[in-house]
């Protein structure tokens, strides 16, 4: 290579884990191409909440990451004229089972983080969507920011094109990689000093024996959107109801967490049967995401269940009270995940090529903070 000539990196899927990857590679002075099999992007990516979620995540570099990324989102949003908005998040209690854990969870990250417990007033004056009644109290987060995925991850791509000179290569599906070349089409092939390969929960076309060594599965959930609110009415920040306690890492480190899944278990053992935990974002349109379901395995059912979509609008209205119920559409979206609790898989190939993947439910949280880390940090 002449001294004055770029290094060049290629990057395969145009996913969140993708994009991020391509800006983290583009800020270190790559000239970085992206191949994504279809025209525009349509995975895990384009179908969940746009929710950046530091509130979820545990203690340590996943928290950090979660941070770092939505500081990028915040920027990369203002820069590509992306909707997005810090509204923190309430999570609303209606038994003491519940309370005992949010209040823990305050207790625990109250120093470190911007959270703490609100009194049923107080978050009724947070949201106007927020059921009042038999309301206990509610865990407070002002970190989180919420995006809408579908205008967020194809708006990223363009002002990756335009601002650092991404190459975009759509409708190709890379097939095979070797000695530092991508193959795609018929014997077609680029070459690059650097390949970092994003494809999601598609681990069948790429290095199929290395996956099928590792502890990784996919998962299934299902979505649904309400039509937007009527006279612009907003609901401020991301809704979530109690189930959504067992979910998400952060609050394992709640000692009561244990007697709340004994007691959900015994109420609505069909949710947790199922993964369902219930959260609603409102995007800049004024529509709302809700979900969602985690059916787990590798060849995930195609067919949506209306019982699913019941169970989650059943439990929706047990916390919410929105003006308007009214589904506009339903989805079902697919993630890789780590079966060994970790949050990510990084694979280190060959010298210059990395498999990373399985961000698991937390894809838009941690993306931008864990390709910075990775690439800037870590390999490059
Ligand atoms: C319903 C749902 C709700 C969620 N909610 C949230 C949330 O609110 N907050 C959050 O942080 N995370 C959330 N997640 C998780 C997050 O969406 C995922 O972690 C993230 O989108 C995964 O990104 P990815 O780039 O790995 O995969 P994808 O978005 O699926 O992208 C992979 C891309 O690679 C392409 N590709 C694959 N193979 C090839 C090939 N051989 N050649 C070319 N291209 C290829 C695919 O076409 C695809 O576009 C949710 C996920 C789902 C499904």
């Amino acid at each position: 290579m002449k001294p004055h000539q770029k290094k060049t990196a290629i990057v395969i899927g145009a996913g969140i884990v993708g994009l991020a990857s391509a800006k983290a590679l583009a800020s270190k002075g790559y000239h970085v191409t992206v191949y994504e099999r279809h025209p525009q992007p349509v995975g895990a990516s384009v179908r969940n909440f746009g929710m950046i979620w530091p509130v979820g995540q545990p203690a340590g570099e996943a928290y950090a990451w979660a941070i770092r990324s939505r500081d990028t989102w915040k920027e990369v949003c203002t820069q590509a004229g992306i909707w997005h908005e810090q509204t923190g998040s309430l999570h609303l209690a209606y038994d003491e089972a519940e309370l005992a854990v949010m209040e823990e969870y305050a207790t625990i990250y109250g120093g470190e983080r911007a959270c703490g417990m609100l009194t049923p007033e107080q978050a009724s004056a947070k949201s106007p969507a927020a059921n009042p009644n038999g309301l206990k109290g509610a865990l407070w987060s002002a970190e989180e920011v919420i995006v809408d995925p579908r205008e967020a991850i194809v708006k990223l791509a363009g002002y990756l094109e335009t601002r650092y000179g991404v190459a975009f290569k759509w409708n190709t599906c890379v097939n095979r990689i070797a000695e530092s070349t991508v193959y795609f089409g018929s014997g077609q092939f680029q070459q690059a000093d650097f390949i970092a390969v994003c494809s999601g929960a598609d681990f069948e076309t790429l290095y199929p024996d290395a996956y099928s060594a590792l502890p990784i599965t996919k998962c299934k959930l299902q979505m649904m959107r309400l039509a937007a609110q009527p006279d612009n009415w907003r609901i401020g920040p991301p809704l979530c109801g109690g189930l959504s306690l067992l979910h998400y890492g952060a609050f394992q480190a709640a000692p009561s967490l244990p007697a709340l899944r004994e007691k959900v278990g015994r109420e609505l053992g069909e949710y947790l049967q199922l993964g369902i935990h219930v959260m609603a974002s409102q995007h800049g349109n004024g529509e709302l995401t809700i979900g969602d379901s985690h059916e787990y395995g590798p060849a995930p059912d195609p067919f949506d269940r209306q019982h699913i979509n019941g169970l989650i609008i059943d439990y929706l209205m047990r916390f919410t009270r929105f003006k308007n119920y009214r589904l506009a559409s339903s989805w079902n979206g697919v993630y890789a995940k780590m079966t060994n609790g970790k949050n990510h898989l990084l694979l280190q190939q060959d010298d210059n090529v990395v498999v990373l993947n399985a961000l698991g439910g937390a894809g838009m949280t941690l993306s931008f903070g864990l390709a910075e880390h990775i690439y800037v940090e870590q390999i490059l």
